[in-house]
Formats: structure tokens, sequence, C-alpha cells
């Protein structure tokens, strides 16, 4: 396997110094600030699990929750090893941002268990599944914490979730508690068009930014680290509207062509490898150091945190930058890609189509509606437009870039809530 770039800081680090960057621009109330500093609850689980060969494991899991002053804890379940408390305080802040930034009546959590699903069976990760959300028990609730899908977790890990929660709850209140979770398979209450919400997002994102400087995605060329969910319905969306797909990169390899992958032909020679690029005949496999420094427009990392860095920011020659992933820019590499004028659509706007959607499949459980595909991505571009004139109003309006503007915006408004309340007693 190939391997990426060292990382150097912490993704905590990452958001903490995002975060007191835009307070100190803004002036925000130090005891504001202070509170929005930690997370509110910070929940370990170790639970045992039954294995095929009859062993028992013991697996730890982990479910931060960072701020509710706008609403309920809403975020993704991530299987990775590198999650760990650290990493889902981080992503758990960022979720805080995000559902602020895209006008929800959200709060920000996250979680995740520290393994790598490839080195388990489906049944096995059932279990686990299963287990991990009976020893979260109580933390999570449909109008308390709602998780969805994340790194290496999908649909399918929704609907083991809500039917071990189900089963947890009085068989009278079953029918009422779908939006337990989100992300679901559509027959269970899931969102039609859920699935590529996010990516379809990160599309709308690149295409209202280039709106602003009188230029369109035809004849763009672009690359994407991250095959999975979002990197795919990015690059799906991106194509449909003329950009050209020339490079990209997973966990096993990195690829590229000038003249465009055929995404279809990447996605059918992937489902037989569990999602591996890897020994895709049709391009050219190239080193995993160099992946960012390919020559082209436009940069949609939608993989892990932390992978643009001061190793490989001075060498990319993009001139726009998708956050497709979570805090997949650290500080130092921000600083270097900000001199040298590159914009960064930061992924608490930028990804923010999934979380949307996830908050529609929320109102529709709730309120016992279905609703079409064709109506969930007009509702969603409709909102993720509004919000992306916010953040450019802001940006024209002063002299910050994107991330610092959609900040100010996003923590404006838990500020105000904080200010109307006041804090108990
Ligand atoms: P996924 O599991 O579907 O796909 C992850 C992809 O990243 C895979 O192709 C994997 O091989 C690749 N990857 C893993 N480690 C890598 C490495 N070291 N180098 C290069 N590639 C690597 O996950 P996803 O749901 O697409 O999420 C991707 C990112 O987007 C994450 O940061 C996640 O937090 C963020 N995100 C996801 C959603 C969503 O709706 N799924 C919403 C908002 C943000």
């Amino acid at each position: 396997m190939e391997k990426t770039q060292v990382k150097k800081q912490s993704m905590h680090a990452t958001v903490l110094n995002q975060f007191n960057k835009t307070a100190a621009i803004m002036h925000l109330n130090e005891n504001i600030r202070k509170i929005l500093c930690i997370s509110n609850n910070e929940i370990t689980v170790n639970f045992p699990v039954k294995m095929d060969d009859g062993n028992v494991e013991i697996f730890t899991g982990y479910r931060v929750q960072h701020n509710n002053a706008l609403g309920p804890y809403k975020g993704g379940l991530r299987y990775h090893n590198t999650v760990d408390v650290d990493a889902a305080r981080a992503l758990a802040m960022w979720m805080t941002w995000k559902t602020s930034l895209a006008g929800l009546p959200f709060g920000g959590a996250k979680g995740g268990i520290e393994i790598d699903p490839r080195d388990y069976s489906i049944s096995e990760l059932e279990r686990i599944t299963r287990r991990f959300t009976y020893a979260l028990g109580e933390n999570i609730g449909p109008d308390h914490d709602i998780p969805a899908p994340d790194v290496n977790t999908n649909a399918q890990t929704m609907a083991w979730i809500a039917d071990t929660y189900m089963s947890t709850i009085p068989s009278s209140e079953r029918s009422q508690n779908k939006h337990i979770v989100t992300g679901k398979p559509i027959g269970i209450g899931g969102l039609e068009g859920r699935d590529r919400a996010t990516g379809f997002g990160v599309y709308i994102s690149a295409k209202l930014f280039l709106d602003t400087k009188g230029e369109r995605l035809d004849g763009k060329t672009f690359i994407v680290q991250g095959f999975g969910n979002v990197g795919y319905w990015a690059a799906y969306f991106m194509i449909q509207d003329g950009a050209k797909f020339i490079g990209v990169q997973d966990a096993h390899a990195s690829l590229y062509k000038e003249e465009g992958i055929n995404i279809e032909a990447l996605a059918e020679h992937c489902k037989p490898r569990k999602g591996s690029i890897e020994g895709f005949p049709e391009a050219v496999n190239i080193d995993a150091t160099d992946f960012f420094n390919i020559n082209c427009d436009i940069i949609i990392p939608a993989a892990l945190g932390n992978q643009i860095t001061a190793e490989n920011a001075p060498r990319i020659t993009a001139s726009l930058i998708l956050e497709g992933a979570n805090g997949p820019i650290d500080q130092e590499g921000e600083e270097i890609l900000l001199e040298n004028g590159i914009t960064i659509i930061p992924d608490i706007y930028c990804n923010s189509g999934g979380v949307i959607a996830s908050y529609f499949e929320w109102l529709q459980n709730k309120n016992g509606e279905l609703w079409s595909r064709k109506t969930v991505l007009k509702k969603l571009e409709k909102k993720l437009t509004e919000n992306f004139k916010n953040i450019h109003n802001e940006v024209n309006n002063s002299d910050l870039d994107w991330r610092s503007a959609a900040y100010l915006i996003a923590i404006s408004r838990i500020e105000t809530a904080y200010e109307q309340r006041g804090i108990f007693p």
C-alpha cells in the first residue's frame, strides 16, 4: 500500500485554531469563547463482541457532543483506525459550526469506532454496530443526538443502529422514532437523494464560486482525494457539468489520466475490491506524495483530515480547493495556500449538503412525509445557494478569507443564542 503524507498537527488543534482566529476577529464574548472551546460531553464506551471464530474482542467507541445551543446534537459515525477522542472532538466541533452556518436547528456531535472495517466480516460489523448502539444507550436519541454515516459507514450501518435502538424502546413508540438516525435506507424512512447530497453540495459550491468570477465548470480540470460517498458523487456532478476528472486517490492508490477518467468504469472496477481503486487499468499510477501537485484547476480533498500540509501545499498549482472532507487542510498548509492566492471553499460550507439533507430526512420522518429526489435536490440547491450568498457577502464586505467569513456567520448565531438564553443558573 502506498503511504500518504506524514500528518503533523492534530485535527483538534486545526479546528481550535480556526475557531480562535475568528473569535479574535469578531471580538467574541470571552465567556462564550470559553464554552465553545470545549465539548459538552465526551462519551467513551468499551464493549465486547463475539467474533465469527467464537473469540470475544473488546472494542472502544466514542461519541463527542460538542454543543447543542441551537438544537439536538447531530453528526456522523466513523469506522477508521484514526478514530480516537481527539479526532471525534475535532469533528464534533466542526459539526457545530456547520449546522449553525447552514441555518439548521441542530448542534454538533461526532463519533465512531477505532477499527478498519476491512478486517471484519459483514456479520461481525453488524454485531459491532449493534453492540456499540446498545452501549451508547440513552446518549443518542431522535431529539437528542442523531447519528449519520461518515467514513466507512453507510445506510446499512444506520439501519442496524435504528433497529437496535428501536428494540430498546417500547413498541408503541417505534414508528414515531424513525429519525433516530439519518442516512438510512429508503425502505425504512431514508431520504431520496441523501446518498448524493454531500457530493452534490461540493459541486454546487464550485458552480456558485465560479459564477462569482464569471466562469463555468465546463472544461475545467479537477482531481479528487477519496473515491467514497463524497468523492464519487462530487466527481459525478462535476463531470455532468463538463469538468474533466483527471486524478483520483484513495487509501490504496493514486491515479492520473490527462484525457479524463471514466468514472463509471472506475466505479465498476471498485465494486469487487471493497471500494478500492487499486489496479484500475485505464489510468497511470503515480506516487501518493505527488497527488495534490497534479496540474489542474480544482482540487477536491474528500477523504480524511490534515491531508494538505506545509509539505505539499507549496507545490499546489490549482486555484480552487473544495473541502469535501472535514479538516483536510492543516493550519500551516492553509497559510501557504492563502499566501499563494488559492481560494479554499471551507468544509463547513462545502460539504454541508449532507447535513442539510439529513435535516430534510429528520423532518420527513417527524412529519410522516415522503419527499421525491427531485424535490430534495431542488430544496438542497436553494438552501446551499442562500448560504453561499451569505458567505460571499461577508467576504465582499470584509477582508476575510472564505473560511473566516463562514466561521464568523456560524459563531455569531451561537453567540446570539447564548446571549438570549443566558447561562444557568
Ligand atoms: P467513505 O468511507 O465513503 O470514503 C472515504 C474515501 O477516502 C475512500 O475512498 C478511502 O479509500 C479514502 N481514504 C481513506 N484514507 C485515505 C488516505 N489516507 N489517503 C487517501 N484516501 C483515503 O467516506 P465519505 O463518507 O465519502 O467521507 C469522506 C470525507 O467527507 C470525510 O472527511 C467525511 O467526514 C466527510 N463528509 C462526509 C459526509 C457524508 O455525507 N458522507 C458529509 C460531510 C462530510
